[in-house]
């Protein structure tokens, strides 16, 4: 006999259910009601599955502020009738969606794990099979009474990771994501490999407050490249709430006056403008070479070893609730739910 635990599965489009269309081969999302058709072995884990879209299937490059929004507001609404949530997610933007909910559902304590494939569910060598069965079996697995995992994570290809330290690193490979600032949580094999000391036990209180209602497109990314144009850094940033810098190396930035002018209106404006370095690995150490001066010297954050995704979703929430520009600029540098490594 089953157990009564009961797992949420949230189907937001993606390649796991994508057919090619009527008139070309180009994949797109449809419906996915005959889930338990494709994958029979669904209904051997020990617990009950419903499931439900989140609205039309989208391509997850067509995912933005008001899907997040929605999918936070349903795992609210649900939280109580269900001991887990799988979601499922095109892995375009995957680890961008699964970074923002770490943030809109913090301190939930619960776990929420973003799946999804390379290949579609109805082909022959898909990868969606062992994706989803293994997200369902950790999203029901209990420890002490309590949910085992308490947090948002992205399981995919035999490893569940910290949703905020996951980027896409292949479009073709199985191994479409990695964590390379933080160690995987848990890997599939003949058996469960758990790391318990690296899981995120959230000791903050859960609020009911639906922050994600007013994350609105204010954030702005400058990625910076040898010989740009200094009329980036001239651009009118007076809609924004936060720019994000993607440096060079361990935060590193051509040494300009156009930089330096830009940082000045900045902080006149009390806008918050964070440095993440473009290297997937290490982390953000202004100071170090010289390189870095003009944005240390201008009162730029620092990003350490958040990925441009966390960062990205950290600004949001921040900026959603109103944060100052001086709380903010603390608050970027604090762990909320295990994002950055705090020394
Ligand atoms: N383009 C697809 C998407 O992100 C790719 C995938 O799901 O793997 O929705």
């Amino acid at each position: 006999m089953k157990t009564t635990k009961s797992v949420l599965l949230i189907y937001t489009g993606g390649t796991i259910g994508m057919l090619a269309g009527q008139s070309s081969d180009a994949l797109i999302p449809v419906e996915f009601n005959d889930l338990d058709q494709h994958i029979p072995e669904l209904s051997l884990l020990d617990c009950t599955i419903d499931h439900i879209a989140l609205n039309r299937p989208k391509d997850s490059s067509n995912i933005e502020s008001p899907d997040w929004m929605a999918l936070q507001r349903l795992i609210i609404e649900k939280k109580d009738a269900y001991f887990g949530f799988v979601v499922l997610h095109g892995t375009d933007t995957m680890s961008y969606a699964a970074s923002m909910a770490s943030f809109l559902l913090l301190n939930l304590k619960k776990p929420v794990i973003f799946t999804g494939s390379q290949l579609p569910i109805g082909t022959l060598r898909t990868d969606a099979k062992e994706n989803l069965i293994t997200a369902v079996e950790i999203a029901s697995t209990e420890h002490n009474g309590a949910p085992l995992l308490q947090e948002v994570a992205i399981y995919f290809e035999y490893k569940l990771y910290r949703a905020n330290r996951s980027t896409k690193i292949n479009a073709h490979h199985f191994q479409a994501f990695d964590s390379p600032n933080y160690p995987w949580l848990m890997r599939s094999g003949v058996h469960m490999e758990i790391q318990n000391d690296l899981l995120l036990r959230p000791s903050g209180e859960w609020k009911d407050v639906v922050v994600g209602q007013d994350l609105e497109q204010s954030i702005y990314v400058i990625t910076l490249y040898p010989n740009m144009p200094d009329a980036i850094f001239n651009a009118d940033f007076s809609a924004a709430k936060a720019v994000i810098l993607e440096t060079f190396g361990s935060g590193n930035s051509m040494q300009r006056a156009s930089i330096r002018d830009f940082l000045k209106r900045a902080a006149a404006q009390g806008l918050p403008v964070i440095n993440v370095s473009q290297c997937l690995g290490g982390a953000v150490e202004m100071g170090r070479y010289a390189a870095s001066n003009v944005l240390l010297e201008g009162g730029v954050i620092n990003g350490y070893d958040m990925t441009l995704e966390s960062a990205l979703a950290k600004a949001h929430y921040l900026a959603a609730l109103g944060t100052p520009y001086e709380v903010f600029k603390k608050s970027f540098v604090d762990s909320l739910c295990g994002e950055i490594s705090v020394k």
